[in-house]
């Protein structure tokens, strides 16, 4: 039996997708986002966090069958509020087999792939087939910026992209404004030519930049450095999407 790694579960969420939903964290990300306000999901080793209430260790093991065991106390009350399982993270497609596995042990329920699209072709189809929707993140188009805020290239991503939009399935778009950096007219532009026409693309979702994203890295004993002037004021620029004619949100 594959076993997993998750940092933290959240139950009855409502922001998640839609209904009531309950969020499976996983732990690892291959990205190292600048504005990441979930440090502890970056590591895919256990991690302690030193906070005020005290100790707490990030990253508890199940094997997929002790994962889908507990979501399946859940998985009918869930349905009963139109609500379902979101896997997220961290990134879900670093542990793809593992997400995979247990979603198969699950009974009948909506799930929602949450990822920045990061992993390989082979992964994002296994969870892809899997999921009845997907929450795709999208940061930077340019290829350098990319790099320099994340730490790897976006090839990948884009390439899940397509990938995505041939499938069929309904997807949203969700890019973190993060001021100067990803919420520059260029680069929304970019992403609105970027996802403009993508079957199966439900809207775009503008994220603003959470002003407590380095409130957390100090409990996990790491170092915020986000490189960019938190205090600018967000650049929230709808235009770009509007005129393409794709459904834009601000979240
Ligand atoms: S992709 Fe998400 S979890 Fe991974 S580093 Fe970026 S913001 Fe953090």
């Amino acid at each position: 039996m594959t076993t997993g790694i998750v940092f933290d579960i959240k139950e009855f969420t409502v922001h998640d997708g839609p209904g009531i939903r309950t969020t499976v964290f996983m732990k690892g990300c291959p990205l190292a986002c600048s504005w990441c306000h979930n440090p502890e999901g970056q590591s895919a080793r256990p991690q302690v966090i030193r906070g005020l209430a005290g100790e707490r260790l990030a990253g508890q093991e199940y094997t997929a069958e002790q994962l889908a065991a507990l979501l399946n106390q859940q998985v009918s009350i869930l349905s009963d509020n139109e609500g379902g399982i979101t896997f997220s993270g961290g990134e879900p497609l670093l542990q793809a087999e593992f997400v995979a596995e247990v979603i198969d042990l699950l009974d009948e329920v909506h799930i929602l792939l949450d990822t920045s699209g990061y992993g390989s072709k082979r992964s994002f189809q296994k969870l892809l087939e899997r999921s009845d929707l997907v929450f795709f993140d999208l940061k930077l188009i340019d290829p350098a910026l990319h790099q320099q805020y994340t730490g790897c290239s976006n090839d990948l991503i884009l390439d899940n992209l397509k990938t995505l939009g041939a499938s069929g399935m309904p997807f949203v778009i969700r890019v973190p404004l993060v001021p100067g950096v990803t919420d520059t007219d260029e680069n929304l532009a970019a992403i609105a030519r970027t996802v403009n026409g993508l079957p199966g693309l439900i809207r775009v979702d503008l994220l603003p930049y959470n002003q407590a994203a380095g409130s957390k890295y100090q409990y996990a004993g790491m170092e915020f450095k986000p490189g960019y002037d938190e205090t600018r004021s967000l650049n929230i620029n709808l235009m770009p999407f509007e005129r393409s004619g794709v459904k834009v949100c601000v979240a």
